[in-house]
């Protein structure tokens, strides 16, 4: 008896498993994979990248193919996973649960927040000053009534903006396959997303920085956000979604945060003396760095311009670019740490 429902079960479990295969088959042939002459117009964007695209595919199916091999797999996973790691700090921030934190940020080579006592003696990032802890021991007493005082939704308001351009992202490489209506549509979320990531990276080191001469807070904060505002509805005319202007969209983005320098040099010549002042600007200048080098590669197409066809799968310049931009949201991360930390320790009495 036992046998017959094993042999039963044995047998049910090869048919729905060829059945699975022959699906699978069916599928293949309805929806292959493509080369670059065979897509539809609104899809030729980058001509380096020669094989195993998708095309007017169903939302279904779209979504099946987060876990096969095309040329935009690892797009939507360096992103996804971003998000994943944000949405990991998040919580970890939202409980308190400093292991976690420390935990992500010790993996992603930052300052645990358990450091925060002697930075130096645990990243050699530059002749960063010890925090002079006489002066620190004298100002503890007044730290809990401060942290009540310093409100950490800036620093909140950055990991929700981050949050948004990485999964506005991934989704966008993960659907755009499906219409040219949806592919218009999740482009135009894509740079809002990137847009709304810059603008809310302003957010904690500006307010924090500024928090005793809040007229300057208003005046950066209030800059960036109108440059934003200007920026997204430039990016969302239609006449600026074709790919000639693609240097022209990394050329706004590279504005607003060249826009950055100047309450940056503010911040830098209001505050020498912080104790903290190596340790953030090493961290800005890592996030600098990575979006910088990120966005020559998003702008140049290396390195697929030059062995066409040999970067389809892994190694393209736009998955290059995604790695960049989640080191550098990684780099800010830290230093908006730091930013809070140092405001709640030492109030406005520098
Ligand atoms: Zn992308």
């Amino acid at each position: 008896m036992d046998q017959t429902v094993c042999f039963f079960t044995v047998a049910n479990t090869r048919n729905s498993s060829s059945k699975e295969t022959i699906r699978r088959r069916n599928r293949e042939k309805r929806y292959p994979l493509l080369s670059f002459h065979e897509l539809p117009d609104y899809m030729k964007d980058n001509d380096y990248i020669l094989n195993y695209y998708r095309a007017n595919w169903p939302l279904k199916v779209a979504l099946r193919s987060l876990f096969q091999c095309h040329n935009e797999t690892l797009n939507i996973w360096t992103h996804l996973l971003g998000f994943l790691v944000f949405v990991g700090l998040t919580v970890g921030n939202l409980a308190d649960v400093p292991q976690v934190v420390d935990f992500i940020t010790m993996f992603s080579g930052q300052l645990p927040s358990s450091a925060e006592g002697n930075v130096s003696s645990k990243l050699s990032l530059g002749p960063v000053k010890p925090i002079d802890l006489q002066q620190k021991s004298s100002l503890e007493g007044d730290i809990n009534s401060r942290e009540t005082s310093t409100p950490n939704w800036p620093f909140y308001v950055f990991l929700c903006g981050s949050m948004f351009c990485l999964l506005s992202s991934s989704m966008c490489h993960l659907f755009c396959c499906h219409s040219r209506r949806l592919n218009e549509y999740l482009l135009q979320l894509d740079y809002v997303g990137i847009t709304i990531m810059i603008i809310t990276s302003f957010f904690p080191p500006i307010y924090y920085i500024f928090q005793c001469t809040p007229h300057w807070q208003f005046v950066y904060l209030t800059g960036i956000t109108i440059i934003g505002t200007c920026t997204v509805i430039t990016l969302l005319s239609p006449a600026l979604m074709s790919g000639k202007f693609r240097s022209f969209r990394a050329l706004l983005f590279v504005s607003m945060g060249l826009f950055g320098l100047i309450p940056a040099v503010h911040a830098l010549v209001a505050n020498w003396n912080d104790p903290y002042r190596n340790i953030t600007l090493a961290y800005e200048s890592a996030m600098a760095l990575s979006y910088l080098i990120g966005t020559l590669f998003y702008v140049s197409r290396v390195p697929e311009r030059w062995k066409p066809g040999w970067f389809d799968l892994v190694g393209q310049s736009h998955q290059v670019f995604h790695v960049f931009v989640v080191m550098g949201a990684l780099a800010h991360y830290g230093a908006a740490q730091i930013f809070l930390r140092c405001r709640t320790q030492i109030g406005c009495n520098n």
